[in-house]
């Protein structure tokens, strides 16, 4: 039996917003391997094995999938949102290039999935209608210094921002850091929108500016949006022209 490797994302929550080819790929795995809380928003299957680790593990668990997938399993790695937005499909693809070489031939397949920034934009209206970028806060993986060069280099071209990962238990400074950032290179009255739960039932906006941004309304579950300078309210949407101000 030849084994197989899909990495997919649910979506932002809604079960709707989880693609059918993802809702497919998932059904036809035998193995589910994933952040204990992305799993749970996956349907059970007959006979399917769930092997659901901590988030903080993500290297362990792309090796453990690509080990079950080369002994002939068909694994599916669960990731939230999109498997390729600060997530597993990377991890997966790093384990594949410091691994075993056999991984290299295995059959490994990415679905897109739709990822926090689109839900969160499509809560307030069309924050991301021009040019944007997205950025984790995030310093697990990279230094605080380089995130502070982007966010700066961000800002200089007037990109609408979408930051991940804004705030956890274990750095809940960072967002502070980068708003007052921020204020060094953009006007006060640049709109910040906070989006925690974005595309469930739960979500929450709050929309303000980065004059009087509050850092600590972000959490893990927030996606935060900073605006570009012809970023603006019309009725009770907040958008993004397409054009932008040469
Ligand atoms: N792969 C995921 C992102 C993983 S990073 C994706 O494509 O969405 C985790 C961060 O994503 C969180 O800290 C938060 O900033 C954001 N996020 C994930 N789901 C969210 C949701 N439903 N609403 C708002 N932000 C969310």
């Amino acid at each position: 039996m030849s084994g197989s490797l899909v990495i997919v994302g649910t979506g932002p929550g809604r079960p709707e917003l989880m693609t059918p080819a993802t809702q497919a790929a998932l059904a036809e795995a035998t193995d589910l391997v994933g952040y204990g809380p992305y799993l749970d928003r996956v349907p059970a299957a007959p006979g399917q094995c769930r092997h659901a680790s901590d988030n903080r593990v993500e290297m362990d668990r792309a090796r453990h999938a690509l080990s079950l997938a080369a002994a002939g399993r068909r694994v599916a790695v669960v990731s939230g949102g999109d498997p390729g937005v600060f997530a597993m499909a990377a991890a997966v693809f790093e384990a594949v290039e410091a691994g075993e070489p056999a991984w290299r031939a295995l059959d490994i397949r990415v679905e897109p999935g739709v990822t926090a920034m689109l839900a969160a934009a499509a809560e307030v209206g069309a924050p991301l209608g021009g040019d944007f970028c997205a950025i984790s806060l995030s310093d697990n993986l990279k230094s605080w210094a380089t995130i502070e060069r982007r966010l700066k280099a961000a800002a200089e071209a007037d990109f609408v921002i979408a930051l991940y990962n804004p705030a956890s238990k274990a750095r809940p400074h960072q967002l502070g850091e980068a708003f007052k950032l921020l204020r060094g290179c953009k006007v006060s009255e640049t709109p910040v929108l906070f989006v925690r739960a974005a595309g469930t039932a739960e979500a929450r906006v709050i929309a303000t500016t980065l004059a009087v941004a509050d850092a600590t309304e972000a959490d893990m579950r927030t996606l935060v949006i900073v605006g570009a300078s012809t970023t603006r309210q019309v009725g009770r949407w907040i958008y993004t022209p397409r054009g932008a101000r040469s």
